[in-house]
């Protein structure tokens, strides 16, 4: 058994300053995952500090129609707040389809976003993972790779990123607020999680004792059309094998914006970019979905039990941006 201690932190200034007391604190929020890490052995943390008592909870509409998130506020309170559900229906949906209820009472935001990957190998706690541990080879490479990545790979890490509501998240644009040893800063979404490249263990660009104060989502009016799909191996209480976040707006037939990204198919929460400059200007119609989603896969990478993705992919983003053009009905 190994010894850990507890610290519950007054506020933002005292939590940075007493993660800095050691290299091996962690943050304490919800607990939902850190203490599952602890327990298995994959997290290293001995020093837990409790951030429940900062004032990180609210959940507010911005003047320009966007939104403030606390980092503490829980999933489900963020899911249920009614300008989410107005302005952004695929964030409040992505975070419903995620976890369990119990989970999401318990779980904030910004635990969300640092939960680990679900991969089986760093998880098992003994099979080589680059993750784990950096250099001993990724056994997903050659191993059951099934729900693994096919975008953003590297030949050192397959893994996916876990999170629905990060998804819908990273499709909007948003902006992690944080604040470190070295002061505040502001990290676009897409940034803040790290493709695996040679250092898969590196995940966040952020330092040891970075705490994250909150998310911004800048105002969108397209997010109202918004729509978030999961398909998974059962319909509730699990991890997306392929998730959607989709919006699109369309003028005289034409598509004049969209957002898309995607989840369970990339290492990180996927901004489908190049799907989405394939729309822009075309026809909003089938044929033209189709080509988007064709062309967001060409750099796909697949292994022995994973290939299946791609065409699953393909064709939840048709059905996705259908679903937004029908005003976000799936
Ligand atoms: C059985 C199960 C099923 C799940 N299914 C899903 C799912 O379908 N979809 C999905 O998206 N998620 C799912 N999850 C993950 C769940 O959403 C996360 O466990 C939860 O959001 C983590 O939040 P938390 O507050 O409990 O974080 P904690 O466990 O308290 O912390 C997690 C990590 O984040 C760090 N951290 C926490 N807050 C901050 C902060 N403010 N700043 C910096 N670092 C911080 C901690 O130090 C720790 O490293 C599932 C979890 C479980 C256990």
């Amino acid at each position: 058994m190994r010894p850990l201690t507890y610290s519950r932190a007054a506020d933002v200034e005292d939590a940075v300053a007493l993660a800095a007391t050691s290299p091996t604190s962690a943050f304490l929020a919800g607990g939902t995952t850190e203490v599952d890490l602890i327990r298995a052995g994959i997290s290293r943390s001995d020093h837990l500090i409790d951030i429940n008592d900062l004032p990180l909870t609210d959940v507010e509409e911005r003047p320009d129609g966007g939104l403030h998130i606390g980092a503490l506020a829980r999933m489900s309170d963020i899911a249920r707040t009614p300008s989410v559900v107005r302005e952004f229906p695929a964030i409040s949906r992505a975070l419903l389809l995620g976890a369990s209820e119990q989970l999401r009472n318990m779980a904030s935001l910004g635990g969300n976003l640092r939960q680990r990957t679900r991969c089986a190998y760093l998880r098992d706690g003994v099979s080589p993972c680059n993750k784990r541990e950096p250099g001993s080879g990724c056994s997903a490479l050659e191993g059951l790779n099934r729900g693994h990545a096919i975008l953003g790979t590297s030949e050192h890490c397959i893994a996916t990123h876990p999170s629905d509501v990060a998804v819908a998240l990273v499709a909007f644009d948003a902006v992690v607020q944080t604040v470190g040893p070295d002061g505040e800063r502001a990290i676009a979404f897409d940034d803040f999680f790290l493709l695996p490249g040679e250092t898969p263990e590196v995940e966040h660009p952020i330092a040891h004792g970075e705490l994250i104060v909150g998310i911004d989502v800048p105002g969108a009016p397209i997010g109202r059309r918004s729509i978030y799909l999961k398909f998974r191996d059962r319909q509730s209480y699990e991890f997306a094998l392929v998730s959607v976040a989709a919006a699109i707006e369309v003028d005289d037939g034409t598509v004049t914006g969209v957002r898309l990204a995607l989840g369970g198919v990339g290492t990180k929460p996927w901004r489908a970019r190049r799907a989405e400059a394939a729309l822009v200007g075309a026809p909003a119609e089938e044929e033209s979905f189709r080509r988007a989603a064709a062309a967001e896969f060409e750099t796909a990478v697949v292994r022995e039990h994973n290939a299946f993705k791609v065409e699953f992919a393909r064709r939840a983003l048709v059905r996705g941006l259908t679903a937004s053009l029908r005003g976000g009905r799936p």
